[in-house]
């Protein structure tokens, strides 16, 4: 059965005038799906790609097509800029955000690759939300021409792992104090060199080697 929307839609497509119609359909304003009441408005994000802009929290929503049209025209994907660091305030609200396209409650997806933050997108209509300063910080990284890849499960593995790193980290810096933290990593990076390794740590753990 059709839903109710792709009836709606026959019926627009079946009426005289029907071009106009959708047209007016698609220029509809569109509302910000975090403050929910301020209104979106056109922008240009980077020549041929335009996204509508929140005015009141300087969010940005890209259409899914629009997205996947400039990724095919823009010239070949951009290598990873990596050790740049982030210094653009995010303000990452970490709410759930539904699609102001259709609806859809969106999915998080996290960067990774050093950047904390997570970009939400519409399974639905594939659009994308970005929250303020996002596409500069991921532009800085040269990853704005990446999102396609960062919304595949291979993408969302490595960058899950890099968060369980990072969360252990800060974990061993609580429980070792950062000083000591960073002299033990140096140490089992120097034991990981050698191939006595076992002999040495034998050593370390023993109460007294000197005791034979
Ligand atoms: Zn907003
Ligand atoms: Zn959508």
């Amino acid at each position: 059965m059709l839903s109710s929307r792709a009836t709606k839609q026959i019926l627009i497509n079946a009426r005289p005038g029907a071009i106009p119609n959708l047209i007016n359909h698609r220029a509809s304003p569109m509302n910000c799906p975090v403050c929910k009441t301020s209104e979106l408005i056109s922008t240009e994000l980077e020549p041929k790609l335009s996204a509508l802009q929140c005015a009141a929290c300087d969010g940005h929503w890209i259409s899914g097509n629009k997205y996947w049209q400039w990724l095919e025209e823009h010239s070949a994907n951009l290598p990873e800029r990596v050790h740049e660091d982030e210094t653009l305030p995010l303000a990452e609200p970490g709410k759930p955000v539904d699609c102001p396209e259709c609806r859809f409650r969106m999915v998080k997806y996290l960067v990774g690759r050093g950047l904390t933050f997570t970009v939400d997108h519409c399974q639905g209509c594939k659009g994308i939300w970005l929250d303020r300063n996002e596409w500069g910080a991921l532009k800085k990284r040269n990853l704005h021409d990446d999102l396609n890849l960062m919304f595949t499960s291979f993408w969302q593995t490595g960058a899950e792992r890099e968060a369980r790193k990072k969360r252990m980290e800060q974990r061993y810096v609580t429980r070792f104090g950062a000083d000591d933290y960073a002299e033990i990593k140096r140490i089992r990076w120097w034991l990981d060199t050698k191939v006595n390794r076992e002999e040495l740590l034998a050593y370390l753990m023993d109460k007294d080697p000197f005791d034979v």
